[in-house]
């Protein structure tokens, strides 16, 4: 089978390819862009680079060869500043602009000698491509790990292909003929630029999809507020921590936790200072469970803890804690210290039966109640009368 590839047709397909990908990012693009417009610019320059490959002998050199590397130099300064963008860190203006500023310089001045211009993109596109890579695998890998792969994949191909190709004609061990002309390296390096477009531009899709994704379940868990476990997620785990602690007949406790006087913190600091409070508060309270334990926003200024294999009577010494530390840890708020204390109903059982919780939240809540009555900033204990049926 003998290929029988023309060069034009296939720039124009790599100008298009790169068109379409602008068009589905542009279609994809997130509610904040994350790069995602920086990328999809990158790709129309990537278009433009090709139509004018394509028009190479119809239009200037300037404009095919100095103007056109110009642009593909931009377009991989563009894939960098969209990575650092999506990481949400500052653009690297001058990891961005230096190469771009380089390449079209050696352009202009070997403009006539096409081997020198192929060693050039040889060892400045491979560097480029380098410093994306980097970006996206160091100092610590994203998250957002299988869109990555693709995106390495992608630009890990060109990286090998244009130093292969750049030494191959540093040794004049290929055919230099111009760009217009067949060769089976050129054709390599065309259909990689091709290929490329789309794997890279897809990893990137899928690295803005995948950090949506896990941040939706993020929030589908999570109290934006204060990062605690939202009323959701609490329902969740105490359905299958009860489940749990029947199964393994270990002793389950739950406390109720309300900020005393909250709507006075509101009234005199602020609601800003009164949402800086309740994240103080969820802060304290992290800081001081263990692992196994959850601590939820259950309503407006009101936590609950689970507590899962723990007595009433640990529960109880570990709410006096809490207790103790909120009132000893102010809340600092624009320069200002908030004193802030909480009530707390406890309740630990062993439960009969995984629907059992329900009971251990009315007797917790029962306690705070109590607790409110008895003058505040303190813990009050119910257990469960005798054995707990749902
Ligand atoms: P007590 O000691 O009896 O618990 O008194 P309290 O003032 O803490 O309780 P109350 O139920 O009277 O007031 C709760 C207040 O919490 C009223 C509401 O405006 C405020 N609140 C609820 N959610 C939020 C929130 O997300 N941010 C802020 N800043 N305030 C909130
Ligand atoms: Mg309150
Ligand atoms: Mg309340």
């Amino acid at each position: 089978m003998t290929l029988v590839l023309d060069v034009t047709t296939m720039l124009l397909m790599i100008a298009a390819a790169s068109l379409a990908m602008a068009v589905s990012l542009a279609v994809a693009r997130p509610q904040r862009s994350e790069g995602t417009d920086l990328w999809a610019l990158g790709l129309v320059l990537h278009a433009a680079t090709y139509v004018l490959y394509a028009l190479r002998g119809t239009v200037s050199d300037w404009a095919s060869i100095v103007l056109s590397n110009m642009l593909l130099s931009g377009t991989v300064a563009l894939s960098l500043g969209a990575v650092y963008q999506f990481r949400g860190q500052a653009l690297p203006w001058a990891r961005m602009l230096v190469p771009v500023v380089v390449t079209t310089a050696l352009f202009a001045v070997f403009i006539d000698d096409y081997r020198v211009r192929i060693m050039v993109t040889g060892a400045l596109g491979p560097a480029q491509l380098g410093l994306v890579l980097w970006a996206l695998w160091r100092p610590q890998p994203l998250a957002q790990r299988r869109g990555a792969w693709l995106l390495t994949v992608g630009a890990g191909l060109q990286f090998l292909l244009l130093v292969v190709r750049g030494v191959l004609a540093a040794m004049h061990a290929i055919p230099l003929d111009g760009l217009l002309r067949i060769s089976p390296m050129q054709s390599f390096v065309f259909m990689a630029a091709f290929v490329v477009v789309i794997l890279a531009s897809l990893g990137f899709i899928l690295m803005t999809k995948d950090r949506a994704d896990a941040d939706n379940r993020y929030f589908a868990a999570h109290d934006e507020l204060t990062g605690a476990a939202n009323r959701r997620a609490l329902t969740q785990a105490l359905d299958r921590d009860a489940a749990r602690a029947v199964r393994a007949g270990e002793s389950y406790a739950l406390m109720m936790l309300d900020i005393d006087h909250f709507k006075a913190v509101n009234d005199t600091h602020g609601h800003h200072a009164g949402d800086q409070v309740l994240c103080h508060v969820a802060a304290v309270l992290r800081a001081r469970l263990r692992a196994q334990d959850l601590v939820g926003r259950y309503g407006g200024e009101e936590f609950m803890l689970l507590l899962p294999d723990t007595t009433l009577a640990g529960a109880a010494a570990l709410a006096e804690t809490l207790r103790e530390a909120m009132e000893q840890t102010p809340c600092l708020h624009e320069g200002r210290s908030i004193a802030v204390t909480v009530s707390i109903g406890v309740c630990g059982a062993h439960l009969q039966s995984a629907g059992g919780w329900d009971q251990l939240i009315q007797a917790a809540d029962q306690a705070l109640y109590r607790a409110k009555a008895a003058g505040r900033n303190r813990v009050e204990c119910a257990g469960l009368p005798r054995r707990v049926h749902s």
